[in-house]
């Protein structure tokens, strides 16, 4: 079955074919029993695009026995580095060639603006089929002399089939920050998107349908979390999975993949990034990077920087200049495929109530809203950037993960004051500091409880860094060529001369 969408938009103009249903052994297939059907909507009208095909357990069961047979053929070592790479190559060109189609339909799923989606979703995704291309014919391991008689020496062989479940704000790159290393090291792998954003994935898979890969090499079951999701996190079969999403699902990701298989585990969670701002920042650059830090597609991005902490010297100046960039985006609140657009919707109704629940909450435990704290228009999931001033450390809005166009504004005096408030979380993915003073931005650089410090800038992710929580924002790293290390595991063989 595919579906076609029509696009008639100022940005995009165009039909897109999709499949709808699930790419399993090198086929398009229907789920067994009909599976579970899955409702796409487009968040900023609130309207049905599309059903696609839900599968259910026995899909995965199917998608995993695939898997596990090309893992033995076809795949795995037994095809030598510089093939897998051809076809990761393959699939970077192919997307290439339908990067608007991509950007299409991440925008039309996702709520962002169509250009953000092509140059910040789908060409990273290029670029991460590229690099991790570049590596699959350089994984090798090293000889270890122990005496006179003895060496030893190491491989790098991948685990098998890899699980990988991934979230729906930036719905290609995450895939891809999977797909792509999993398979230059040889394993094979079942992926499920997020239910929220099916829609890009499938075209994804008509591409790698095209690039050649051996039937059951890749394998798409799109699904419900608490069916496809909880049935690869608990699969026998799979070897390692890799997620990325919240805190909470991963914790229970955990739990099953310790009582299956003990299967290994990567984990890409939530975030309550700090932004610092000290009183000799560039005033300017600083509002630029909060702002962006925080209001980039929507809040909906594990690293934004939730809580700015600015120092006293520069704080009036700051809530000035801060508030008029939000102002800005206020006014170009709007169509994803317009594109005087900056600010789009929430991705889905029930992101929506969880944003707004956090604003209320924040307002109940006497922060103030400074700006926005409500809904933008009638339709549609879209929330004014809002930014509280007032906050006290132990409140909610402060602690969780609101994943919105969320912020608090807080005032400090000390560098020391500020690292003790900063690392006041239980989560440790990112944060943010912006000062002119080099030795203060290395020395606060490695005090703060963060897998990745940003300095001078917010958000600027690269493939080639690695990338990865403290504490409970994960566990593991993906990107760079640490991921290598995380899709393959060593073996040492021990040899008496
Ligand atoms: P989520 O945890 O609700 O869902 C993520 C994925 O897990 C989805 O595909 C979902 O279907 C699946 N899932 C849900 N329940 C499951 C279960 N019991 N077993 C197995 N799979 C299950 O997260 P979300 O709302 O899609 O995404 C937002 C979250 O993702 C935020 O917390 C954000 O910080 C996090 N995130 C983290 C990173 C990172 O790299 N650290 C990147 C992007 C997003």
């Amino acid at each position: 079955t595919t579906y076609t969408h029509n696009f008639d938009t100022t940005a995009y103009k165009g039909s897109v074919t999709i499949n709808t249903g699930l790419y399993i052994d090198g086929k398009w297939v229907d789920p067994i029993d009909g599976g579970d059907k899955i409702e796409v909507v487009d968040p900023a009208s609130g309207k049905l695009i599309c059903a696609v095909a839900g599968g259910t357990s026995k899909d995965v069961d199917v998608a995993v026995a695939a898997a596990q047979q090309a893992f033995k053929t076809t795949w795995g070592l037994k095809v030598p580095g510089s093939e897998r790479g051809k076809l990761l190559l393959k699939v970077a060109e192919l997307m290439e060639k339908h990067q608007d189609e991509l950007a299409a339909l991440e925008a039309l799923n996702a709520g962002k603006g169509y250009m953000t989606a092509k140059m910040g979703d789908i060409a990273p995704t290029i670029r991460t089929f590229r690099y991790y291309a570049g590596w699959a014919d350089k994984i090798h391991g090293k000889t270890i002399e122990t005496n006179e008689n003895k060496m030893a020496y190491t491989r790098h062989e991948p685990w098998g089939v890899v699980g990988a479940i991934v979230p729906w704000n930036f719905p290609l790159s995450m895939a891809s920050w999977k797909l792509a290393p999993a398979l230059a090291c040889g394993n094979t792998v079942v992926l499920k998107p997020s239910e929220i954003t099916p829609l890009s994935a499938l075209l994804l898979f008509d591409i790698i349908n095209q690039a050649g890969f051996p039937p059951g090499v890749v394998n798409l079951v799109n699904g419900f979390g608490s069916t496809v999701g909880a049935a690869i996190a608990a699969h026998p079969k799979i070897a390692k999975v890799a997620f990325t999403g919240s805190t909470l699902t991963g914790r229970r990701i955990m739990k099953a993949a310790a009582d299956s298989n003990l299967k290994a585990v990567t984990l890409e969670l939530g975030g309550k990034s700090p932004t610092i701002i000290f009183d000799d920042a560039d005033l300017e650059q600083a509002i630029k990077w909060a702002s962006f830090g925080i209001f980039f597609n929507m809040g909906q991005v594990c690293v934004a920087g939730s809580r700015i902490y600015v120092q006293e010297g520069i704080y009036d100046k700051f809530l000035t200049g801060f508030s008029q960039a939000a102002e800005f985006l206020t006014k170009a609140t709007g169509n994803p495929f317009e594109p005087t657009t900056k600010h789009g919707p929430q991705v889905s109704q029930t992101q929506f109530e969880r944003v707004m629940g956090y604003i209320e909450s924040g307002k109940a435990e006497g922060a103030r809203v400074h700006m926005g704290g409500e809904r933008h228009g009638e339709e549609g999931y879209f929330i004014k950037p809002t930014v509280f001033v007032d906050a006290k450390p132990g409140m909610k809005i402060m602690q969780e993960e609101i994943f919105g166009p969320v912020c608090s504004i807080v005032k400090f005096k000390t560098e020391e004051e500020v690292t003790e408030w900063a690392n006041d979380t239980t989560y440790g993915l990112a944060a943010n500091i912006l000062t002119e003073n080099s030795s203060r931005a290395i020395r606060m650089a490695h005090n703060l409880e963060a897998g990745s410090v940003f300095v001078n800038s917010a958000l600027t992710m690269d493939i080639g860094v690695p990338f990865g929580g403290y504490k409970q924002s994960g566990i593991g790293r993906e990107a760079g060529e640490y991921a290598l290390d995380t899709y393959t595991q060593v073996k040492a063989v021990h040899i008496n001369i």
